[in-house]
């Protein structure tokens, strides 16, 4: 029964269409970004109703079997999930239903292992922008369970994981006034009404792009300001 389940998962479709291509199948407890994973003992399942519905009707269990899923409410990816698994299981004659719960009750239930079935998405537990941006998107370190490595990325993340210090944010310029209408943007630079430097000239004519260094430009009329 749990091999015929499993063989019913498309993986692939789920990595191409909810991963946006980022992830790599395989089975078993222990993903390839961490120490101990084995590709020969982990190889991914193949995509095969047949041979799933050989299986159940083998199990001699009556169908539909009727299993529940609990899925934390406010998570469309735990949703989607499960909408793709279950239009596949009701192939091989298991009726799978959804049970949405608040994330507390989710919590509460599934760390208190209270509950049988649910979705989870593996991932960082805390959401402090600084934490997360050292634990899933870093190439090459074990916590990477997201499987998402972007090597050009590697300094901005480094520098976004800085500006998370607490210092670091209090030395950011707090932008005041309104954000103008991009459909009736302010006459000259668009900038002007949340500008700290603007002049009353920033209003006659929208200031040109000029390149004031190596990969460096600035649409400015204030010579004084770099
Ligand atoms: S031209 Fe320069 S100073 Fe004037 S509003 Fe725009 S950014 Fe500010």
């Amino acid at each position: 029964m749990r091999e015929a389940a499993a063989l019913a998962v498309p993986y692939e479709d789920i990595i191409k269409k909810l991963a946006y291509g980022y992830g790599t199948a395989y089975y078993g407890p222990i993903p390839p970004s961490l120490p101990g994973f084995n590709a020969e003992l982990s190889k991914p399942l193949p995509y095969d109703l047949q041979k799933a519905k050989a299986l159940i009707a083998e199990s001699g269990l009556p169908t539909p079997i009727k299993p529940e899923v609990m899925i934390q409410e406010g998570d469309p990816t735990q949703a989607q999930l499960a909408t793709v698994v279950q239009n596949t299981w009701k192939q091989i004659g298991i009726d799978l239903s959804g049970k949405v719960a608040p994330a507390a009750e989710f919590q509460e239930l599934s760390q208190g292992h209270k509950v049988q079935s649910l979705m989870r998405l593996d991932g960082p537990g805390v959401f402090e922008t600084g934490h997360c941006w050292g634990y899933d998107l870093i190439c090459g370190i074990s916590f990477n369970l997201s499987d998402i490595c972007l090597k050009d990325t590697a300094p901005l993340i480094t520098e976004m994981r800085a500006s998370s210090d607490p210092a670091r944010r209090g030395q950011r310029i707090a932008l005041e006034g309104d954000v103008p209408s991009p459909i009736d943007p302010p006459s000259g630079c668009v900038f002007r009404t949340r500008c700290r430097h603007a002049l009353a000239a920033c209003a006659t004519a929208v200031p040109p792009l000029v390149e004031v260094g190596p990969g460096h430009a600035k649409a400015c009329i204030r010579e004084d300001i770099p």
